[in-house]
C-alpha cells in the first residue's frame, strides 16, 4: 500500500527542474522574469525587447529552457501600458502579462507576479521595468541557482542616484538594522527565487508585506551578487519620497516590535523622573519654600502631552496593522491574464 502510493506520488510530482520542459533540453530550468509596471508606456516595449533578446542568448547557451518567459504585471496603470503589453503578447510568445484591477504598490504587484508564475517555472527573477538593474547579471544568478542556491540577492555595487535618494536609502537600511529587522543591505527587489522558495512565500498570508524581509525570514540557502545601477532611461520614478517613507515604515513595523519596546522604556523613564520630581516638590513644600510656579507646572504638561500623543500614534500604527491583517482582504485582484 505504502509502496504503491509512493510510486503514484512519484509519477504525479513534477521533477524539480524542467517543469514545462520539452524545449531545448531536459534538465534546463524554466525561468520567468517578473516585471512590475506602473505607467511605463515609454519604457515597456523597449524593456521587453531587451529582456527577450537576453533570454534568447541564455536559451541558445543552454542555460535555460526554451519555455522561459517575461511576465509583466500591470499595477493599475492609467496610461497605455497594458495595451502595449497585450500587443507584445500577440507578437511574441515569450511575453506574458497580468493586469491588476487597481494600483496595489510594488510589493503586492511583485507578489502577484511571483504567485502568478509559481506553478509554471523553476525559478523567477524580479526586475524593474526601467531596467535600472543590469539584466546581464541574471546569468550569474542562474549559476548560483544551479549550485543549489534558492535565493540570490542582487546587491547594488555603486549608487549614483540623487543625493536625497542615496541618503534616504542609507537611513532606511540603518534604521531597519537598528530595529532588528533582518535584511540584506543595498538589496532592493532584484533577485532570483527558486520554485521551492516561491512555495514558501505562498505560505506567508500577511497583508503588510515586506518582501525583502520575508525572503531572509525563510532561511533557505541564499547568496548575494553585486550589480551596477543604471539611470532610468525614460519616464519618472514612481517611487516618490512618500512611497519610500511608507515602505521604510512598513518594513520596520512589520518585522520589528522594537519601536513598541522603546515606547515602554521611555514611558518607564518618564515615570521614574516624575516620581523624583514629585518627591522634590514635596520636600520644597515641606521646607516652606514657595514652589516654583508656572514653568514647573506647564512645561511637564506640554512635554508629557506631546510624548503621549506621539506614542499613542505609534501604538495606533501597530493596531492599524493588526486591523488590516484581521480583515485578511486579498492583497491584489487579478483583472486579466495573458498566457
Ligand atoms: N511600480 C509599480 N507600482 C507602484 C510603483 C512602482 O509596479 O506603485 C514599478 C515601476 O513601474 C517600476 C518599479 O516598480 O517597474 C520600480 O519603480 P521606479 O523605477 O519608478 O522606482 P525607483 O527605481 O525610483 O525606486
Ligand atoms: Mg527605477
Amino acid at each position: 500500500m505504502g509502496i504503491t502510493t509512493d510510486i503514484a506520488e512519484q509519477l504525479t510530482t513534477k521533477p524539480q527542474s524542467g517543469v514545462a520542459s520539452g524545449g531545448n533540453g531536459p534538465d534546463l530550468p524554466v525561468l520567468a522574469v517578473v516585471v512590475p509596471c506602473l505607467n511605463e508606456e515609454l519604457l515597456v516595449a523597449q524593456t521587453a525587447q531587451r529582456l527577450i533578446d537576453f533570454m534568447q542568448t541564455l536559451v541558445d547557451a543552454t542555460r535555460i529552457d526554451d519555455n522561459s518567459f517575461v511576465y509583466f504585471v500591470d499595477d493599475g496603470s492609467s496610461d497605455s501600458t497594458w495595451k502595449i503589453i497585450e500587443d507584445l503578447n500577440r507578437r511574441n510568445r515569450r511575453v506574458k502579462g497580468l493586469k491588476l484591477a487597481r494600483n496595489v504598490g510594488t510589493q503586492n504587484a511583485l507578489l502577484a507576479g511571483l504567485l502568478g508564475v509559481k506553478d509554471r517555472v523553476d525559478c523567477v527573477v524580479t526586475i524593474d521595468a526601467d531596467l535600472q538593474q543590469d539584466e546581464q547579471v541574471i546569468e550569474t544568478f542562474l549559476e548560483k541557482y544551479r549550485q543549489g542556491v534558492h535565493i540570490v540577492y542582487g546587491v547594488r555595487r555603486r549608487n549614483d542616484a540623487a543625493w536625497l535618494k542615496r541618503f534616504t536609502s542609507w537611513f532606511f537600511y540603518n534604521m531597519l538594522e537598528l530595529m532588528g529587522a533582518r535584511i540584506i543591505k543595498h538589496h532592493s527587489e532584484y533577485r532570483l527565487v527558486s520554485r521551492k522558495a516561491l512555495e514558501a512565500i505562498a505560505q506567508y498570508p500577511e497583508y503588510n508585506l515586506f518582501l525583502r524581509g520575508i525572503f531572509v525570514d525563510i532561511g533557505y540557502r541564499s547568496e548575494s551578487v553585486a550589480f551596477d545601477v543604471r539611470r532610468r532611461s525614460a519616464g519618472r520614478s514612481k517611487h516618490g519620497l512618500r512611497k519610500l517613507a511608507s515602505l521604510a515604515f512598513d518594513g520596520i513595523t512589520s518585522f520589528s516590535v522594537v519601536p513598541l519596546r522603546i515606547v515602554t522604556g521611555f514611558g518607564l523613564l518618564i515615570f521614574l523622573f516624575s516620581g523624583i520630581m514629585t518627591l522634590f516638590y514635596l520636600y520644597e513644600k515641606f521646607m516652606g519654600r514657595t514652589p516654583p510656579g508656572w514653568a514647573g507646572t506647564v512645561i511637564p504638561i506640554y512635554f508629557l502631552g506631546g510624548v503621549q500623543i506621539m506614542f499613542l500614534g505609534l501604538v495606533g500604527e501597530y493596531i492599524g496593522k493588526i486591523y488590516k491583517e484581521v480583515k485578511a482582504r486579498p492583497r491584489f485582484i487579478k483583472d486579466e491574464e495573458l498566457f
